[in-house]
Parts: structure tokens; C-alpha cells; sequence
């Protein structure tokens, strides 16, 4: 892997005003913060910075805004921040903000307006990135979940300040290296999830990478389907079949087993509980009967695989597992890879939005070697670089690639 600098290397920071580019684009319902995970995974780095004296300025965006509204104004987050930080966070315009940030003293922690309130800043505009760049001596990326856009305060500020990786931002790119970059073998994926169409990249990189490669949810279905199995009222997308077939046999010629389920749960309506509910073969699937939980069958063998591997990587529940009792398989199989992990005998990375509310569901998400907070990000590290040269390059590479130049 190559190496990239941390705070490890960043030397004597008392009194230098440090840009750390967080993401603290946190869920919100009515202005108020929904879920502070993303808060706290900006915690260690902000505070190991201001213990050291740094003037720290975190720059960070909150949703699409075209033109600045005080909806997405990050003096949203600012008090949700402080709170879970544990001590003063300021909030600073745009307007004035070189004025502001000089009545700061070493150890204060200011969170700057949203960055995307410059139209230049998904644009990874020159004059904005000069523009941040003025207001800081050195330069954090601890943003791992913004680190597959290029964008002036992701990629642009590499460039024109001295750049280390934040402590979120390394135990990310650790992890993902320790998973699939250089991994203990045999190597086991899972991917759920409800469709095929979102993760055709995902499947295609994996298949060439992995011993095992796990799939459940909706997307089985399509695999199901595309192997002549009737699916019923089942999600499925039948167009697909075709690629299904292809990733089925890229995956016979790189000596990756893939892993359908053999049973699965089945109802004639999606509710939760429904009377209709039964378990049976995949090939005993009604034409009213749709599958929304692979089967207790199936999460045996599963497990069984679990235990003969020594690295797994998971994205996308097995299951729609929103609704009892579809939750069923997901939290069996996620309580037995945890269980292996804690026993030592398993590495596990997950990541993906709702695989990590199924986790925390589960009550396993602490229980993994690492869950990513990322959601696109994630997904195209786990669609890899070897795709040909496209717009979906993960940065984060790149980004390394950097930090190690310098
Ligand atoms: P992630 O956010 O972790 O990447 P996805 O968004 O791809 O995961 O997929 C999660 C969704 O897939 C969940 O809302 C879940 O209900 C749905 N899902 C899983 N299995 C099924 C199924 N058999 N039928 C319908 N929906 C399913
Ligand atoms: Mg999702």
C-alpha cells in the first residue's frame, strides 16, 4: 500500500491554523441532528489537533446546496459538534471569516460555512481552493466518505498546502488495504441489498478478488432467476438476467464460489409478520409469493463458509430486513461474523447505509474489526481501480498517492 502521512508526521502544530476537512454532513430532520455518528467520527482528530495547540478550522459541507441557504448552513452542526467534542466549537461565515479566524487563539476549534455554498468547490475550482488555502497553514483530510469526489476542500487542498490524513481518514484506508488490498485469504464477500443494477461494479471487481462472494437480498433474485429459478412477485430485475450470467461465469474462471441461497422466506405481501409467510426451497417459489429473507438453510452453509475464512468484506443486507421477520438471516449471519472476529479468527469490514443500520440492528457493528461511516465512497473502493479510466477513479488512492510524495 502506498504510505501515506498522518498526524503522526505533521510535526510541531502549536499556533498553526490547520484546515481539517471533516465530514460532518450528519442525517437531519427539521434542523436538528438525527444520528451524531458522523459528528463523532470527527472527534479524535479535532481534538488530538487542539490538544496540540493548532487553530483548527474544520471545513466541511452539509447537502447539495446550489446557492447558500440558511437550511444547510453548517452553523447547524456546530452546536451537535460541540457537544459531542466536548468544548467550545465556534461557527464562522464566509463573510468576515479571515477577520474571525484571527481572533483565534491556539487550542480553539472553529467549524467554517458550508463548503459548497462556493459554487467552485465540487468544481475543484482553482480560485476556491485558493481561497481556503489562505485561511490555513496546514492541511487534514479526514474525510474518507468525501474522498471519491475531487472537490477544492477534498482533493484541491492537497495540492497547494502540506496534507495529512486524519485519524479517521487512516483507520479508513488501513482497513479497506487490510481487506482487499492485501488480505489473509480465503477472502469471503457479502453483498445484499435490493438491487443488482446499483452494484454491477461491486460484483465484477469482487468476483476477480474473492474466494466466496455471499450474494442475498433482492439482487439474489435476479441471480435466481438468471440460473432459471421462478421468482414470483419476487424484485427481480429481469433485464439483468444477461449480466448475471456474466458475473457467474467470470467468477467460474477466477476460481470464485459464488453463493446463492438454497432457501429462502417468502410472503404474498410485504408486511410485517404477514400470515402468508413460510419458508420453502428456491425452486418451490408461487407465482404470487414474493422472497424477502434468504433462509435458515442457506445461513448454515453460510456460516459454514464464514468459519473456513480469514477476511470478509459486507455490503447490503441479506434480506429486507427493515421489516420482521425479515431481518432474520441478516442478524444471524452478522452475529456469527462478529462472533468469529472477536474469536480472532476473522477480519471484517463493512460499510454501506443500511448495512450499517442492519449492524447496529444486529447489535454487532462494534463487534467487526471496522465499519466504514461511508456510503459512496465505500461502494466504489469496493468497485476498485482497475476499472478502466472513468469518473469512478476512487480518489482516495489518489489522495494517498499524494500524502506519500510528500
Ligand atoms: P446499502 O445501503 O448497505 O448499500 P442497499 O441500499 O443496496 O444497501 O440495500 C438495502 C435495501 O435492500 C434495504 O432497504 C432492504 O430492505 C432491501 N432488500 C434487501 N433484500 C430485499 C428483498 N429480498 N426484497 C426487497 N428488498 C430487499
Ligand atoms: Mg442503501
Amino acid at each position: 500500500m502506498a504510505s501515506f502521512k498522518t498526524l503522526d508526521d505533521i510535526g510541531d502544530v502549536a499556533g498553526k491554523r490547520v484546515l481539517v476537512r471533516e465530514d460532518l454532513n450528519a442525517p437531519m430532520a427539521e434542523g436538528k441532528v438525527t444520528d451524531d455518528t458522523r459528528l463523532r467520527a470527527a472527534v479524535p482528530t479535532v481534538a488530538e489537533l487542539a490538544d496540540k495547540g493548532a487553530i483548527v478550522l474544520v471545513l466541511a459541507h452539509l447537502g447539495r446546496p446550489k446557492v447558500p441557504t440558511p437550511d444547510l448552513s453548517t452553523a447547524l452542526v456546530t452546536r451537535p459538534f460541540q457537544d459531542v467534542l466536548g468544548r467550545p466549537v465556534r461557527y464562522i461565515d464566509w463573510e468576515g471569516d479571515a477577520a474571525s479566524i484571527a481572533t483565534l487563539q491556539p487550542g480553539d476549534v472553529a467549524v467554517l460555512e458550508n463548503t459548497r455554498f462556493f459554487g467552485g468547490e465540487e468544481k475543484n475550482d482553482p480560485a476556491v481552493v485558493q481561497r481556503f488555502a489562505a485561511l490555513g497553514d496546514l492541511y487534514v483530510n479526514d474525510a474518507f466518505s468525501a474522498a471519491h469526489r475531487a472537490h477544492a476542500s477534498t482533493e484541491g487542498l492537497a495540492h497547494v498546502l502540506p496534507a495529512f490524513a486524519g485519524r479517521a481518514m487512516e483507520a479508513e484506508l488501513r482497513a479497506l488495504e487490510k481487506a482487499l488490498g492485501d488480505p489473509e485469504r480465503p477472502v469471503a464477500a457479502v453483498v445484499g441489498g435490493a438491487k443488482v443494477s446499483t452494484k454491477l461494479e461491486v460484483l465484477r471487481h469482487l468476483v476477480a478478488k474473492v474466494d466466496h462472494l455471499i450474494i442475498g437480498g433482492g439482487m439474489a433474485n435476479t441471480f435466481l432467476a438468471a440460473r432459471g429459478v421462478n421468482v414470483g412477485k419476487s424484485l427481480c430485475e429481469h433485464d439483468l438476467t444477461g449480466m448475471a450470467e456474466e458475473i457467474l461465469e467470470a467468477a467460474d474462471r477466477a476460481n470464485c464460489t459464488v453463493h446463492l441461497p438454497y432457501d429462502v422466506v417468502v410472503a404474498k405481501e410485504f408486511a410485517a409478520n404477514p400470515p402468508s409467510l413460510r419458508t420453502c426451497n428456491v425452486h418451490e417459489v408461487a407465482a404470487d409469493e414474493m422472497i424477502l429473507d434468504i433462509g435458515p438453510a442457506a445461513v448454515e452453509a453460510l456460516a459454514d463458509v464464514l468459519k473456513t475464512c480469514r477476511t470478509l468484506v459486507w455490503n447490503g443486507p441479506l434480506g429486507a430486513f427493515e421489516t420482521p421477520p425479515f431481518d432474520t438471516a441478516t442478524v444471524a449471519l452478522a452475529r456469527t461474523a462478529a462472533a468469529l472476529t472477536q474469536e480472532g479468527s476473522l477480519v471484517s469490514v463493512a460499510g454501506g447505509g443500511d448495512t450499517v443500520a442492519a449492524l447496529n440492528h444486529a447489535g454487532v457493528a462494534g463487534d467487526f474489526t471496522f465499519v466504514s461511516t461511508a456510503g459512496g465512497a465505500f461502494l466504489e473502493w469496493m468497485e476498485g481501480k482497475e476499472l478502466p479510466a472513468s469518473r469512478r477513479l476512487p480518489t482516495e488512492f489518489r489522495i494517498e498517492d499524494r500524502y506519500a510524495g510528500q
